[in-house]
């Protein structure tokens, strides 16, 4: 299942484009020390659900719903597939997820009314055509508790906050749907576990210049200069991401595995860390001060043993999708967002039209599986 290796250029437009994921989605850290305990809650919609109905109903344009779509309330609409929820902002409410100035916790909360507290996972999609220009980042994923020890970073839990009894893990978003299949979906997930300082870095939250290439950047090799020069490489290529690597193209790497408790530390491989990296002028090139390898002893010897570990981890997710638009979705795009988000959630090959593109499954070597519909309702 290893990626045929991808032109260069389509690399560099990967790395280009992950660019702008780099400084907000690790806000996660921040998220989870600090409690905020003076948020006000704007309320979104009328917090008396309507009784669930299965047949086929009308939206308030008039327009027919597909049949088995299900109105939980006039703003709040189960997908026929139940796999997920489209919810019908005003276009001051939709725009503020533009421009990040969303309310996640309220978002969550206002679902919570109408869907059980089941999910592990929630991701919130927009439907802009374009990145928008006043977001910053292609995603970003609040981390919403950590209970596992072993990872670098702080136990804590902040469920209340986001009107969970314990069980949410994270709420990620991404302004455009599409983000599904192209990516960051894989590296959001990824940073509910990392990087909260299990090596150190340069680039906050993310693997920087060391030998972890995956999800969260780094490189899979590196060739030594001169004048104490490195040309980092992926999967064969000259040039590798510090903080991404090419959307959803690469798979979880061998540490990001183990920090997401699929492998044990017996298969946790030494890293190497460039000391006092910078970055050269050619892709993938940078200076540094040598190298530090860190080794699983080394690793566990400062963090201390993953708990739970392999054997004990979960690893079967679940997840709700919630799709913020200011006005009902149209057929075409309800057929798109069923059909990314099945592939990327199936535990099995994607179909041929997402080419090399991994899905979770994949992604985790098959070690793990999302599952990512709604079929409990409160009553
Ligand atoms: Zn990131």
């Amino acid at each position: 299942m290893k990626n045929p290796a991808y032109p260069s250029w389509i690399r560099t437009t990967f790395w280009i484009l992950t660019l702008l994921v780099v400084s907000a989605c690790s806000q996660d850290e921040l998220e989870g020390l600090l409690e905020n305990g003076s948020e006000t809650e704007e309320p979104l919609e009328n917090p008396n659900p309507e009784n669930p109905d299965d047949d086929a109903t009308e939206n308030d344009n008039g327009n027919e719903l597909p049949a088995g779509s299900v109105t939980l309330a006039d703003n709040l609409i189960l997908d026929k597939d139940h796999r997920f929820v489209n919810y019908i902002l005003p276009q001051s409410e939709y725009q503020k997820f533009l421009e990040d100035q969303a309310d996640f916790k309220a978002v969550t909360k206002t679902i919570y009314t109408h869907l059980d507290d089941v999910y592990d996972f929630v991701f919130i999609l927009a439907v802009a055509e374009d990145q928008p220009e006043n977001l910053g980042y292609y995603g970003i994923n609040h981390t919403v508790q950590n209970p596992t020890q072993g990872l670098g970073g702080n136990v804590y839990d902040n469920t209340a906050a986001y009107g969970s009894k314990g069980r949410l893990k994270s709420v990620l978003f991404m302004p455009r749907t599409e983000y599904v299949k192209s990516g960051p979906f894989l590296h959001e997930i990824a940073h509910y576990w990392a990087n909260h300082g299990f090596i150190e870095t340069t680039v906050w939250g993310h693997w920087g210049y060391a030998s972890t290439g995956g999800q969260l950047g780094g490189f899979d090799e590196f060739v030594t200069l001169e004048n104490g020069s490195y040309q980092g490489k992926m999967e064969g290529q000259n040039g590798f991401g510090t903080f991404a690597n090419g959307g959803n193209s690469v798979p979880y790497s061998n540490v990001e595995l183990y920090m997401m408790g699929l492998i044990g530390p017996d298969e946790l491989e030494s890293i190497q860390v460039a000391q006092n990296p910078k970055p050269g002028n050619q892709f993938g090139q940078f200076t540094a001060d040598g190298f530090t390898t860190l080794t699983a002893q080394d690793l566990i010897a400062e963090h201390g043993p993953r708990i739970p570990d392999h054997t004990q981890a979960q690893k079967e997710f679940t997840a709700l999708a919630i799709i913020v638009s200011p006005e009902a979705l149209s057929t075409e795009k309800l057929d798109q967002v069923n059909t990314d988000l099945e592939n990327f959630a199936r535990p099995a090959q994607v179909d041929a039209s997402w080419g090399n593109t991994y899905n979770f499954w994949m992604a985790t070597a098959q070690k793990a599986t999302l599952k990512v519909d709604i079929h409990q309702l409160v009553d």
